[in-house]
């Protein structure tokens, strides 16, 4: 039990069951608990709470296996529980990320003094084009309409042209071009897509960027699930517990489990320790599940099926996969405030069909002191291809790699840690973005309520949060956490209770609150 957590759930009221005890579930038990709501059952698959919050630990070093950054700081409910737990915050500044990072070459060529100035300032003229694109062009009519369905890629080859390599020629030109083979795998990893040709120009218009500085933390990113979960009945979560079957009832005759007049929705869960399927009845049913989970088991979960419209956004959004592989060394061989090492392969092809290894440009040197140690990303097809490496194997591709670009001195990692997001069954991604198939409108389609008759006898049997139903903060970790609260909201709305009453949880401020069912 953790310190100071609720001790018992209650059977009395409502009952609530939560499928997933990620960041919005568990927001979501947590905000209807602190309104009395405790007849609550959070069913958790995995034998850990936290889903794309997972931080493990090799020696001394926090390794994040999911999320990493907490993206913007004014009003991001992250950033206030981590400070108010006095979690050390330390903000990530990119542009001085690139200023300190070691650049390299193939074949141990160097780069000169002028050379890096000139890729550091093609980098932070990529990062003020970004901060224009969201925050001016995104907001002009005019230009959404010209570029609404454009795809990532088109569109910054054509400024790229125009602000990084105009008036460039020879080697400057050349040594230009392959950094966009940087700035195109950072895109990627950012809008977690294979290709950003997959990602459209109206998603960065859609998507509302939290204003401020980004931040890690650098003790654990699953450091704030607990002041979170303590608010929840520890009775309330159930891990090992995979949801198989929810039974439902639709309204206009589709009914998968007779209530007899009792609780309108039945669910079959597996307890994984015993094998053995456990049934729960409920009122309310907030599933939470990751939509590459939602796609690929819906059909053999939901009985009355999904409506189309929800199957089909789940179909069409972009949910590809991100992998992370975390090295560590006995002895650095990045000097002592280097921040990364970024290795640049001359030819300047961008896209598919390539060597997995040929996506691994930038490692960020992670941890501090001795404790040190560096995080590569690979997205898409090269990130699922790695999936079939054993850690070791993956290992020693890397050095390789910085043996021909750095030197031949660089060490074996004492230890390689490769995710699995693409095959973890409770996952099946990395997070959600939007494609030129797909809008917003999709989004609230996901996170619209079943059933969707409001005259129903049995309203709201079905909910959905989870960071890919929000419409403004998909793909992050505060989005996820709205939509939790979102759907609590939903629910205690519904029991009437007045919003001005709702009590926040973990220092989100009520203003914030009053939002969260725009979110
Ligand atoms: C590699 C990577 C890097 C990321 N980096 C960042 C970042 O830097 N910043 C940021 O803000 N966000 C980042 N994200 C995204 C962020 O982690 C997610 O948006 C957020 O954690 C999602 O929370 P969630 O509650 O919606 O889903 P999840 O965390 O996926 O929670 C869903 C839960 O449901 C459980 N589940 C699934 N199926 C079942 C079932 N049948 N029965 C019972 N339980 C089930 C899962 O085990 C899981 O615990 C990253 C994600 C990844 C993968």
């Amino acid at each position: 039990m953790l310190q100071g957590q609720k001790a018992a759930a209650s059977s009395k009221g409502p009952k609530v069951v939560i499928v997933g005890a990620g960041i919005s579930g568990l927001a979501a038990a947590a905000k209807l608990s602190a309104n009395n709501i405790n007849n609550l059952l959070v069913l958790e698959g995995k034998n850990r709470i936290g889903g794309r919050i997972s931080t493990i630990k090799i020696g001394d070093r926090f390794v994040e296996e999911g999320a990493t950054w907490i993206h913007g700081a004014d009003g991001n409910p992250i950033l206030a529980i981590a400070r108010s737990i006095g979690a050390k915050v330390e903000v990530w500044d990119y542009a001085e990320k690139i200023e300190k990072a070691g650049w390299h070459r193939k074949n141990g060529r160097r780069f000169s003094n002028a050379e890096i100035k000139m890729l550091q300032e093609a980098y932070k003229t990529h990062l003020a084009i970004i901060e224009n694109m969201i925050f001016t062009e995104c907001k002009d009519e005019d230009f959404l309409h010209e570029h609404r369905r454009q795809n990532v890629l088109n569109f910054f080859e054509e400024v790229w042209e125009e602000q990084i390599l105009r008036g460039r020629t020879g080697e400057e030109e050349e040594i230009l071009r392959s950094s966009l083979r940087l700035l195109y795998h950072k895109e990627c990893q950012d809008a977690g897509v294979k290709d950003i040709r997959d990602c459209a120009i109206h998603s960065f218009a859609v998507y509302e960027t939290l204003q401020g500085y980004d931040s890690v933390l650098p003790g654990g990113y699953d450091k704030i699930l607990e002041p979170v979960a303590r608010e929840i009945p520890e009775s309330a979560i159930r891990l090992n517990s995979a949801v198989e079957r929810i039974e439902w009832n639709d309204g206009v005759g589709g009914c998968g489990w007779h209530d007899n007049g009792k609780k309108p929705v039945r669910v079959i869960y597996n307890d994984l320790a015993s094998g053995r399927k456990e049934t729960v009845y409920a009122d309310h049913v907030i599933v939470t599940v990751s939509i590459g989970c939602l796609h690929r088991y819906g059909p053999s979960t939901f009985f009355p099926p999904l409506p189309e419209d929800k199957t089909s956004a789940c179909k069409r959004l972009s949910f590809d996969t991100v992998n992370k592989i975390a090295l560590a060394y006995d002895q650095p061989f990045w000097s002592r405030d280097q921040t990364a090492v970024i290795l640049l392969a001359d030819d300047v092809t961008l896209g598919k069909g390539e060597h997995w290894s040929r996506d691994l440009i930038q490692f960020n040197v992670r941890g501090s002191g001795d404790a040190r140690w560096l995080e590569g990303w690979l997205c898409g097809d090269h990130a699922d291809e790695v999936e079939k490496l054993t850690n070791d194997e993956v290992g020693k591709t890397c050095t390789e790699l910085f043996r021909k670009f750095v030197g031949p001195h660089v060490p074996e990692p004492t230890a390689t840690h490769v995710t699995r997001w693409g095959s973890d069954r409770f996952c099946h991604g990395s997070y959600a973005c939007l494609n030129s198939d797909t809008t917003g409108d999709d989004i609230d389609n996901l996170a619209a309520p079943l059933p969707g008759n409001k005259d129903a006898t049995h309203p709201l049997q079905l909910l959905f949060a989870g960071e890919a139903t929000s419409r403004k903060y998909f793909g992050t970790v505060h989005g996820a956490m709205f939509s939790g609260q979102r759907e609590a909201h939903r629910i205690l709305r519904h029991y009437s209770k007045a919003v001005g009453s709702v009590k926040g949880c973990n220092g989100v401020d009520s203003k914030v609150l009053q939002q969260l069912s725009k979110v």
